[in-house]
């Protein structure tokens, strides 16, 4: 008999043979709850997304009190209180002057709005840059203009013909990047950058200095700095944002996971007054003439609104940032390689060196880890957790212990 296919056509899935890890019917705070009475937990926040915790009443409340209001409404030539709170409260806590939010909705179209913004306004300012510059290992989406700026890789290669040229300097070598710069950055439109973080490529950590050297350099040339900051935004590295360690301001950062707290998709491109400025003039032409369908949505805006009350009344990025002591306390089994953290993210090797995504240890891993209730999902060789806020130092520890003793359980001599 053959299996049936599924009708829902998973994610970065090959679906020959594949099999869901399970059916969530409910999920509340750190925990899924599945269909056949399982319940675990959370280790990476749904993707990353879910910042507090899942079904936080005061997000549920602020959805469902927009629903009834009004629901998508065009924001081409009206305004709205939802679109217009939230581009208040959240220009009010960006880096600097980034104060003029344009909408979308998801990360990868925060990222190509950002293309899109920066490559327009040198058009009309400066038309002779024609570079865009990205770092090896990055990760900005998986559309088109988003995995142009992303490493080349496995996932990516069918779609070699259709990249936008890019060129690619080493991550965290600010020297690298300064010479660069030195020689080719009165061509640059702009630079793309995962602040402190390359999350997708890895969990691989930069300090500050890299940042800030990257930022300088790009300043110096006239290039614009794009902050990537979907994945790390919103406390994730302990402080709201990846920028703020190095006291870096970008022309433009895009924002989407933790935007709405994980119950909506949403993305925003935050730019500087300069960048907004290129596009003011008598006509058209210069304007910005992008959109979406859904942009500016009033309940996914309405939902970011409370979102960043809630950070500020529950001292979310606080909660985010002191996850570090817990995972500084842990002892790394044999077998455990480059243990490293930051605020809420907490990652390590399973093979050194890091032979690359498709090293089948990790979905071993994963298997083995939600055998005792611990949802995690490696990439490639790479184990990391990135719980929602609501998670407990107790639990925290308890999904430590379960990383321990599933690294020594699937260890490599074991299983040969
Ligand atoms: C996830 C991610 C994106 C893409 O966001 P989507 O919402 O999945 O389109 C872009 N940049 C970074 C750094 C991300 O982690």
């Amino acid at each position: 008999m053959t299996r049936a296919l599924p009708a829902v056509w998973h994610p970065f899935t090959q679906l020959q043979a594949f099999e869901p890890l399970g059916e969530v019917v409910r999920a509340e705070g750190a925990w899924l709850h599945l269909s056949d009475g399982r319940r675990v937990l959370d280790g990476i926040a749904s993707w990353w997304v879910n910042l507090h915790g899942h079904a936080h009443p005061r997000l549920v409340a602020a959805l469902t009190n927009q629903a009834a209001a009004f629901d998508q409404v065009i924001l081409a030539d009206f305004t709205h209180a939802p679109a217009a709170q939230l581009s208040a409260a959240l220009a009010a806590v960006l880096p600097g002057d980034l104060q003029h939010l344009f909408f979308s909705d998801d990360g990868s179209t925060a990222v190509e709005v950002a293309i899109k913004m920066a490559w327009q306004a040198q058009r009309l300012t400066d038309p002779g840059r024609h570079r865009l510059v990205a770092f090896d290992g990055s990760y900005h989406g998986d559309t088109v203009g988003a995995l142009s700026v992303g490493e080349k890789g496995p996932y990516t290669g069918h779609f070699d013909g259709l990249r936008l040229p890019v060129d690619f300097l080493p991550w965290d070598d600010a020297d690298a990047a300064a010479t660069f710069f030195r020689t080719h950055g009165h061509e640059v439109v702009a630079v793309i950058v995962e602040p402190m973080v390359q999350c997708a490529g890895g969990m691989r950590m930069a300090p500050p200095s890299f940042l800030a050297a990257v930022a300088q350099a790009a300043k110096a040339a006239g290039a614009l700095l794009i902050a990537d900051e979907v994945a790390v935004g919103f406390g994730r590295t302990g402080r709201l944002w990846g920028c703020d360690h190095a006291d870096v301001v970008p022309d433009l950062l895009c924002v989407s996971k933790g935007l709405t707290g994980g119950l909506l998709p949403l993305g925003i491109t935050a730019a500087r007054p300069p960048v907004y400025e290129a596009f003011l003039g008598a006509d058209k032409r210069s304007a910005f003439l992008h959109g979406h369908s859904y942009t500016g949505n009033p309940i996914a805006c309405a939902v970011a609104v409370e979102n960043l009350v809630v950070m500020r009344d529950e001292r979310t990025v606080e909660r985010l940032a002191a996850m570090a002591s817990v995972y500084a306390a842990w002892t790394p089994p044999p077998g455990v390689h480059h243990v490293r953290w930051l605020g809420s993210l907490f990652a390590f090797d399973l093979v050194d060196p890091d032979p690359g995504y498709h090293n089948p240890i990790g979905r071993r891993f994963q298997a083995a880890a939600l055998r005792h209730g611990l949802y995690v999902r490696p990439l490639g060789p790479v184990v990391y957790l990135m719980p929602p806020a609501v998670v407990t130092d107790d639990e925290l520890r308890w999904a430590l212990q379960i990383l321990h003793d599933v690294a020594i359980e699937i260890a490599p001599s074991r299983t040969a």
